[in-house]
């Protein structure tokens, strides 16, 4: 009984790591784009879970240059602390040296990033540049997509691969007064980073997290005063983003005032359609 009890926890573990093996293999880069409080990091960690590939988090990335007090945390502090976007450069070249670590090979997705224009040019060329090859924006039909460059990533010569090169856009759209809500609300755990909202879903306790017992924070850039210019932020600098995106066909919109889990359901389709046409392209080719 209990052989025959391990013997299904070991096929169970299999289909469990083929399984994520299989999800984490085409997913490609992911761009969450919304105003702050939408709920980006809620849906980032999930679809990190679901798909065994990294968040990546400029918001998280410059919060721990400031923490570890870094060069770049230095530059970066005050303008954060007023709520106003830290500089394209800067911001860009933190961003290429974390996707170039090993871990972002089979895919990642990017939240809080890009937030300008120009940010987002430079996604395409990096994507174009270092990642990816043959990559155009245009080249939607399977036969045209893309593979991962073998000198990048040395598996695919033993495992041929194809995958978008393009990221998957996806927008969370919310009611500015539900914003403020959930920027005002929101509390998070220093220690495991689990993020709760006193309004929405509150910790068992009272300020304490459910997990470890941490007592939990408020970011300093979620203060009332700096709600306002950061939105304002958001609307003058990364609506252009959304546009550039919107231009090349690229942009999927989702209503973010829906209960988080339909969110969730809503964004795993979409990731599942381009994972479907992906698996298609491999079979294929096999
Ligand atoms: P977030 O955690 O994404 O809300 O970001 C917090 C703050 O970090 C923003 O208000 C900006 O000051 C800064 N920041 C995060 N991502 C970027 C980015 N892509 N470009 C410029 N500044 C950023």
């Amino acid at each position: 009984m209990a052989l025959r009890e391990a013997a299904g926890n070991t096929v169970r573990e299999t289909l469990a790591n083929s399984m994520a093996q299989e999800t984490s293999r085409d997913i490609g880069p992911v761009v969450l784009l919304g105003p702050p409080g939408a709920g980006k990091g809620t849906q980032a960690k999930r679809i990190m879970d679901r798909y065994q590939v990294p968040q990546v988090s400029t918001g998280d990335l410059l919060r721990q240059n400031i923490a570890q007090g870094t060069e770049v945390g230095c530059a970066v502090k005050a303008v954060m602390a007023r709520g106003e976007l830290a500089s394209d450069d800067l911001v860009c070249e933190m961003v290429r040296q974390r996707l170039r670590q090993p871990d972002c090979e089979q895919g990642y997705v990017l939240d809080g990033f890009p937030r300008t224009e120009a940010q987002a040019e430079w996604l395409d060329a990096f994507l174009e540049n270092t990642v990816f090859e043959n990559s155009h924006p245009e080249n939607s039909h399977p036969e045209q997509s893309h593979r991962f460059s073998s000198k990048e990533n040395p598996s695919s010569k033993s495992h041929p691969r194809v995958t978008r090169a393009w990221p998957i856009v996806i927008r969370l759209d919310v009611d500015y007064n539900q914003l403020l809500l959930r920027i005002t609300g929101r509390r998070s755990c220093p220690t495991c980073g689990r993020i709760y909202n006193v309004h929405f879903q509150p910790p068992a306790f009272d300020e304490v997290c459910d997990v470890d017992g941490s007592k939990l924070v408020t970011r300093n850039d979620d203060r009332l005063e700096v709600i306002q210019p950061r939105i304002t932020a958001y609307q003058e600098q990364t609506g252009p983003v959304a546009d550039y995106y919107q231009r090349s066909g690229r942009l999927i919109a989702i209503n973010g005032d829906q209960p988080m889990d339909v969110v969730t359901e809503e964004i795993f389709r979409i990731l599942e359609g381009h994972r479907t046409e992906n698996s298609v392209i491999e079979d294929q080719r096999a």
